[in-house]
């Protein structure tokens, strides 16, 4: 009998959440370090202002935050609120799907890929760039993930269509306005999510980030916060989208498709 499957729910739960914390925390270690081009294994967490080593005890998610009242102990910097959100969120995330995927390998991915997606969105918010050291080894990943969902055949047209339609709008986009729009990091990144959703997918993916881009590009234009050569960092929208895509695609793609013979 499968062990996960004989335990009891709330510990489930209990182990995801607390999975979650340390992934968090994790990816915190990975805002900092990856754009810096820092290791993110050695050496151990340090105050970003004294640059004094955290002990582990003072380095327990959300824990540790409360009871030192978001102050480093030694040079009381106050230490950023982003660390407890980033991992309140991931714990929150993992939550959301281990209750739609259940204890399975589809789950297992989702615990690979929405860290990976939480801390790309970030240091492309923060930094306007998406490192090569988490999209190199997502394609690899992608790769290895998408042959054992879809196949890899269709993985592999995946990588090939949704890296290459990125490729050709941001050369199209830079002949006609002269200057990049959508960097290489853009680009990578959806060839890893075409090698893990495949072909149909990734061009949904690509359709909805380009959609909710451009409705938050209309609002911050409208209320004066963008100006047209302002660059919005695409990196959030695509991994918006493609979790959006991991959840439900199927039945995104289903929906339209019958929408679409209804009004006929
Ligand atoms: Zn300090």
């Amino acid at each position: 009998m499968n062990i996960l499957t004989t335990t009891p729910f709330y510990l489930n739960i209990i182990t995801v959440l607390l999975l979650g914390l340390a992934l968090g925390s994790f990816i915190n270690v990975c805002i900092h370090r990856l754009p810096k081009n820092e290791s993110t294994i050695a050496p151990r967490s340090y105050c970003q202002s004294c640059k004094i080593k955290i002990s582990a005890w003072d380095n327990i998610p959300i824990i540790s935050y409360l009871l030192l009242k978001g102050k480093c102990r030694e040079c009381t910097a106050s230490i950023s609120l982003l660390y407890p959100i980033v991992e309140i969120s991931t714990a929150l995330l993992l939550l959301i799907g281990f209750i739609n995927f259940g204890m399975t390998i589809r789950f297992a991915i989702f615990c690979v890929i929405s860290p990976a997606l939480l801390t790309i969105s970030i240091i492309d918010i923060k930094h306007k760039i998406i490192p090569d050291r988490i999209t190199l080894p997502g394609i690899i990943f992608g790769l290895i993930a998408g042959s054992y969902l879809i196949g890899l055949k269709e993985s592999s047209l995946g990588l090939i269509f949704g890296g290459g339609i990125l490729l050709l709008s941001s050369e199209v986009y830079y002949r006609v306005r002269g200057h990049i729009g959508m960097g290489g990091g853009d680009i990578k990144l959806i060839a890893a999510v075409g090698a893990l959703l495949g072909l149909k997918q990734v061009f949904l993916v690509i359709f909805l980030s380009a959609f909710m881009g451009s409705i938050v590009g209309l609002v911050g234009l409208a209320g004066k916060k963008l100006n047209a050569m302002s660059q919005v960092p695409f990196g959030p929208f695509l991994a918006g989208g493609t979790l959006i895509v991991y959840f439900s695609g199927e039945s995104i793609i289903n929906m339209y498709i019958k929408s679409m013979i209804g009004s006929y």
